[in-house]
C-alpha cells in the first residue's frame, strides 16, 4: 500500500503507525492522541539524591524510562528522529506546575547538560539542549548555558553505578559570571545512577548558582 502521509506531509503516530490527526487539541506531533495519552497517565517522580552530607538535589522526572519511553528515546538519539523532542517537551511541560513547588521561580533559567563537544559533532545534536529549548518554549523561561564539559566521559550506559561516578567526576566547568546568584533547572533525557547531575549540580553550587533542580524526561526503574 503506498504511504500517503509520507507524501502529503501527515506524520505517522510512531508507535502504532496511524496517521495523527487533530482531535480533542492534540498537539502532540510524533503520537497519536491514544498514544499519547497512553504516556501522559505516568504520574511525574521527585526523588532527593544527596549531593553531600548537608545539600540534596531534588530531581523531578516525567516518565519511567521502559517501554514506549525508551524505545522513543533511543529513536531520537541513534535513528536522529529529532521531531519526538517536541513532544518529550509537550509531556515535561505537564509537570512544570510541581517542578515549581521545588524551587524558587524568580530569576529561574532553564540549562541543558552538556555533551563533549566531540559527542555532539558524532550525534549532530545534543537531546538535552532541544529538549530545554523546546520546554523554554513552552514556559517562556531562558536559557543559561554557563555550563561545559572538561573531558569527554565515556558514555554512561556502559558502565555499572561506581564507574559512573568516577566517570563523572569533576567533568564539568562552570562560569561563576553567569551562574551566581541563579535558580537552574538542569535538562537531561535519562535519570539512571545521577552521577551526571550530582557532578553538574555540585559545580553549579561551587559557582554560586543559588540553587539547583534536575528535570529529566525519564527515569531507570531500580532493581
Ligand atoms: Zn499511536
Amino acid at each position: 500500500m503506498i504511504n500517503l502521509g509520507k507524501y502529503l506531509f501527515i506524520e505517522e503516530c510512531r508507535q502504532c503507525h496511524q496517521f495523527i490527526h487533530e482531535k480533542d487539541e492534540h498537539k502532540a506531533k510524533t503520537l497519536c492522541h491514544i498514544c499519547f495519552k497512553q504516556l501522559n497517565q505516568s504520574v511525574p517522580k521527585i526523588s532527593h539524591i544527596m549531593l553531600d552530607t548537608e545539600r540534596v538535589l531534588p530531581v523531578l522526572s516525567r516518565l519511567p524510562y521502559e517501554g514506549l519511553t525508551k524505545k522513543l528515546i533511543y529513536n531520537c538519539k541513534y535513528d536522529n528522529d529529532r521531531l519526538l523532542i517536541y513532544d518529550f517537551a509537550l509531556l515535561m511541560q505537564t509537570a512544570w506546575a510541581e517542578l515549581e513547588k521545588l524551587i524558587d521561580t524568580a530569576n529561574l533559567f532553564l540549562m541543558p547538560i552538556p555533551l563533549h563537544w566531540s559527542r555532539q559533532f558524532k550525534r549532530g545534536f545534543n537531546q538535552s539542549e532541544l529538549l530545554a529549548y523546546a520546554i523554554a518554549n513552552f514556559t517562556n523561561k531562558p536559557i543559561l548555558k554557563s555550563l561545559k564539559r572538561t573531558r569527554a566521559t565515556k558514555a554512561q550506559h556502559t558502565l555499572n553505578a561506581k564507574e559512573r561516578f568516577a566517570n563523572t567526576y569533576q567533568a564539568f566547568s562552570a562560569d561563576k559570571s553567569q551562574t551566581k546568584g541563579k535558580n537552574i533547572v538542569l535538562i537531561d533525557d535519562i535519570f539512571t545512577s545521577g552521577a551526571t547531575l550530582i557532578s553538574a549540580s555540585s559545580t553549579l553550587l561551587e559557582a554560586h548558582a543559588n540553587s539547583v533542580i534536575a528535570f529529566t524526561l525519564s527515569r531507570a526503574l531500580f532493581k
